[in-house]
């Protein structure tokens, strides 16, 4: 059944096709076996939107030592006009990161209050090293100086679905990235 969202994603640009994704997946996937060469990785994929991305950059690391656990927040932006948002834990890891390499698997880093939170979270908690990856970057969104270490692309200033990226949790299974038409939209 279409409704008026179904319309707007429908009707919203496709931004990154599934080849974007793939080829971005693999060049982070490269850089990250360049830079720890060798050394056991824990990957902590930031659950919902990065299951996708998380899935995909796991198997695209194939044979690399890697064990594999989830991590859950919600982010509060309360708006862009400054006012600020709140970030909240609602799933903690299994596995202990004390005396281990780190890489955090974002699905999109926008002003960047998840990011912040969770390195500062998991610094505090004795790992080896902490580094981040994210698939997509709205950089001129930034409200803070964090940046994630491995950028997969460079995302256009637009509410983006697919690949994990829900809008009220749906679209998630959408394999590609689209815009989601803004409402009212005079663009036909
Ligand atoms: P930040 O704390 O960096 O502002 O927010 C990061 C979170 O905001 C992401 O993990 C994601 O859940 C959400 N987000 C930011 N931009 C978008 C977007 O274009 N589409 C969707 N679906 N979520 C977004």
């Amino acid at each position: 059944m279409t409704n008026a969202i179904d319309g707007r994603v429908a009707s919203g640009k496709q931004v990154f096709t599934e080849g974007d994704i793939a080829a971005a997946v693999v060049r982070i996937a490269a850089a990250v076996r360049a830079d720890y060469a060798g050394e056991e990785l824990m990957m902590v994929g930031v659950l919902k939107g990065a299951v996708l991305f998380a899935g995909d950059l796991m198997r695209a690391l194939g044979d690399y030592p890697l064990i594999v656990d989830f991590i859950a927040v919600n982010s509060y932006n309360t708006g862009r006009d400054g006012s600020g948002g709140q970030v909240r834990l609602l799933k903690d890891l299994d596995i202990d990161p004390a005396g281990r390499h780190i890489l955090l698997v974002e699905d999109i880093v926008d002003e960047g209050l998840t990011l912040e939170y969770l390195l500062t979270n998991l610094r505090s908690r004795g790992p080896l090293s902490v580094r981040s990856c994210a698939l997509l970057n709205k950089a001129y969104h930034r409200k803070n100086s964090v940046a994630a270490d491995y950028v997969g692309l460079e995302a256009p200033d637009a509410f983006l679905v697919g690949y994990g990226l829900d809008f009220q949790e749906r679209f998630r299974n959408i394999p590609h990235i689209r815009q989601l038409q803004p409402a009212r939209s005079s663009v036909p």
